[in-house]
Parts: structure tokens; C-alpha cells; sequence
């Protein structure tokens, strides 16, 4: 059983919750990763290359589970075969919280990528469909890539001050892509929000859901 369950299109999307991952596995949480493609339709890296980036990384991020789904890269469709093999993974692993991508982000397969997790989940928790073996994450929380598209702002900023050189050496492990500069900006940006150096940002559809009022004592330190 996962704790937390980041589902991307491409290696190095995962890039986007990297933080949050290791804060997670700090906390003695269990953290996976889900990548639909090998990102062969990117830039000049080979399928195997960008696999080996993904390994690198999911070891420096001491991830329980890294999975690949190897669905081409750019040609992701919202069907039932994307579906299916996102509710095995659930099912599976049994994420409590499932991160994922944004549905306005500007890549065709991220947008597909989110509309197939939103029905997995969806799907996943129907005895009717599923029988014994229905799973349904506690959250769906959902990260953008991409702000050309997607104009709103996060909902929730997660502090990453403590855990950003960390993720900096593990985003240099997308050699081939070359995306520090923009995980760099993403991070200030989304850190300049919340009142922290360095951030991530999360949107959610559906209320958050909390069991205990501590949940809302920010404990980290607000302001520069
Ligand atoms: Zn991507």
C-alpha cells in the first residue's frame, strides 16, 4: 500500500512533486511513481535513455514503486485501455493519495493522462465494475507543468526549502532533457506564493478532506 502515487505521461514529469516525494519519505511515508511512456518523442534521447534518467532518479528519491507503462510517447489517448491500465496500478498499489497531471496542461498526453486518472479513480471504486477488488484514493491532487494553458493558480503550496538541493541533484539526473533552469523557476515561483523560497504547487477539483483540525497548523515559518 502507497502512500502517495505521483501518475505522469513522460519521465521527468515527476519532476513537478520531486519535493514532495522526499519530504514524504522523510515523514516514513511510502511514495510511487507511474510514468505512461518512455518519452521517445522528446527531444534527441533514446527510449532507453530516458529510462535509465527515470531509474536514476526514482533511486535518489528511494521510491517503492517506480513503474512503466510504455504507452507511445505523444500519442496517449483518454480511452479505455489508458483507463485499465491506470485502475491495475491503483488496485495494485493502493495509493492513498494519487498526484497527477493537470487536465489544462499544453501537452496533449498530459491532458489525456489526467482525464484517464480522474476515471480510473473513478472506476476503480465501483463494486459493480471492480468486484471484491475496488480501490478509492483518499485525494486526487493535481500538478501543472505547463502555466501557457493553465492560468489558475495552485490551491495548496507545499514548503520545499529543506529538501530543494536534494531535488535539484535528482532533477539533474534528466541529463537528456536539460529542465533544472525550469524546475528552478517553478520552484521559486510556486515557494514566492506561499511565503517560502522554494515551492511546489498543487490544484485540487474536489474539497480537501481532513480528519483532524491540527491539519491546518502550518508549521512552517510564513515570510522571507
Ligand atoms: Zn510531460
Amino acid at each position: 500500500m502507497l502512500d502517495y502515487l505521483f501518475i505522469g505521461a513522460h519521465p521527468d514529469d515527476e519532476s513537478s512533486v520531486v519535493g514532495m516525494m522526499l519530504k514524504a519519505k522523510n515523514e516514513g511515508k511510502k511514495t510511487g511513481v507511474v510514468i505512461l511512456t518512455k518519452g521517445e518523442a522528446g527531444g534527441f534521447a533514446t527510449k532507453n535513455t530516458r529510462v535509465e534518467e527515470l531509474k536514476k532518479a526514482a533511486e535518489m528519491m528511494d521510491l517503492d514503486v517506480c513503474i512503466n507503462l510504455d504507452f507511445p510517447d505523444a500519442g496517449v489517448e483518454f480511452n479505455m485501455t489508458t483507463v485499465d491500465a491506470i485502475i491495475k496500478v491503483l488496485v495494485e498499489h493502493k495509493p492513498k493519495v494519487v498526484l497527477t497531471l493537470h487536465s489544462e496542461d499544453y501537452h496533449p498526453d498530459h491532458r489525456a493522462v489526467s482525464q484517464s486518472v480522474d476515471r480510473a479513480v473513478f472506476v476503480a471504486g465501483l463494486k459493480k465494475h471492480m468486484g471484491n477488488e475496488t480501490w478509492h484514493p483518499q485525494q486526487v491532487l493535481y500538478v501543472s507543468l505547463d502555466q501557457r494553458t493553465n492560468p489558475h493558480r495552485p490551491d495548496l503550496i507545499i514548503d520545499i526549502t529543506e529538501v530543494y538541493s536534494l531535488k535539484e541533484k535528482v532533477v539533474s539526473s534528466y541529463e537528456s532533457q536539460g529542465i533544472l533552469p525550469f524546475v528552478e523557476k517553478h520552484a521559486s515561483y510556486y515557494g514566492g506564493l506561499g511565503g517560502f523560497k522554494y515551492g511546489e504547487g498543487l490544484y485540487i477539483k474536489q474539497p480537501l478532506r481532513i480528519s483532524t483540525v491540527s491539519s491546518l497548523l502550518n508549521k512552517s515559518k510564513i515570510g522571507r
